[in-house]
């Protein structure tokens, strides 16, 4: 039987595709963009997150770790990754919270039983499952299983993803997927490698194949300023659209409501100090796109 490694299953979502929706956060992306607000999702091995905020240095999860791992330090207890196995223990037995678990290997049979309890809700709203992360396409035989699932049951299915993958992957799993939601971010390919780790050829190629296919698009382009907010990568990103065949865009304006996570994971955050673009900034953007007979909407 698949596993795969998931992070979080979202009940009564509407913002990831159309009606009530239950998303599916996996684990794992190869893509490492700056203003990821979802960085527990990036390593696809499970991780344990520390809020020393909650931490009062009771000492339990040096006494509870059978791997004597973690040590007495001068405020907060520190974790010799070297020695933890990431059994989990210290987080189940800290009275605080304060060490959480991330990542849960689950079968697609197993995460059916919980997508089909909502399902009088996809029914009603027009909703259905989504998978997100993360890197959905990284569990692409388990997806392949799940997709299959949900076709036999009649639910929607949405794929939200960075497109990062081979064409032949892609495509084996496209005339499965209902809606994708896919995302675009910078069109210069060395800017998108500096800022996402990736190359963009492949992704672009890979839209361009989807729309080809006639496959129900909505494209996501999240706006960071100084980043990818300039004329220079709006044209470049309205002139390539224009060229698919999409139902929409989505303006995501940047937020740092994931900042807190990478200390939690020691994870090094570029954007300190980054603001969310102007509501000004981000209407200039959306009028680009629709004087370009684009239909957009900001946020979704
Ligand atoms: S058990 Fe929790 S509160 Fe106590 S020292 Fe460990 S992390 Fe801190
Ligand atoms: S996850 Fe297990 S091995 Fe690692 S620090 Fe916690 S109790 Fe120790």
């Amino acid at each position: 039987m698949k596993h795969a490694t998931v992070i979080n299953i979202q009940k009564y979502s509407v913002h990831d595709g159309p009606g009530i929706r239950t998303t599916v956060f996996f684990k794992g992306c190869p893509l490492k963009c700056w203003w990821c607000h979802n960085p527990e999702s990036q390593n696809p091995g499970h991780e344990i997150m520390f809020f020393e905020e909650r931490c009062t240095n009771c000492g339990v999860c040096i006494k509870r770790c059978p791997q004597k791992a973690v040590e007495v330090q001068e405020k907060y207890p520190k974790t010799d990754e070297s020695k933890c196995t990431l059994c989990g223990k210290c987080t189940d037995f800290c009275p605080n919270s304060a060490k959480e678990y991330v990542g849960k290997d689950i079968t697609a049979q197993e995460l059916m039983k919980e997508i089909i309890k909502d399902e009088v809700f996809y029914d009603e709203s027009g909703g259905g499952v989504t998978f997100s992360g993360g890197e959905p396409l990284v569990h692409i035989d388990f997806l392949n299983e799940i997709l299959k699932l949900c076709r036999e049951r009649g639910i929607h299915t949405t794929l939200d993803t960075s497109g990062f993958v081979k064409w032949e992957k892609l495509e084996e799993i496209a005339d499965k997927i209902d809606l994708f939601l896919y995302d675009i971010k910078l069109m210069n390919n060395e800017r998108h490698l500096k800022y996402t780790g990736v190359e963009n050829v492949n992704i672009l190629r890979n839209l361009k194949k989807l729309s080809d296919k006639g496959c129900n698009i909505y494209i996501r382009m999240p706006i960071i300023s100084g980043i990818n907010d300039d004329d220079e990568n709006i044209n470049e990103a309205i002139k390539f659209v224009s060229s698919l065949n999409i139902l929409q865009v989505n303006l995501l304006p940047y937020h740092k409501m994931g900042m807190d996570k990478y200390r939690r994971l020691k994870m090094q955050y570029n954007l300190t100090g980054m603001e969310k673009p102007s509501n000004e900034r981000m209407e200039e953007i959306k009028g680009k796109f629709k004087n370009s007979g684009i239909k957009i909407e900001i946020g979704g």
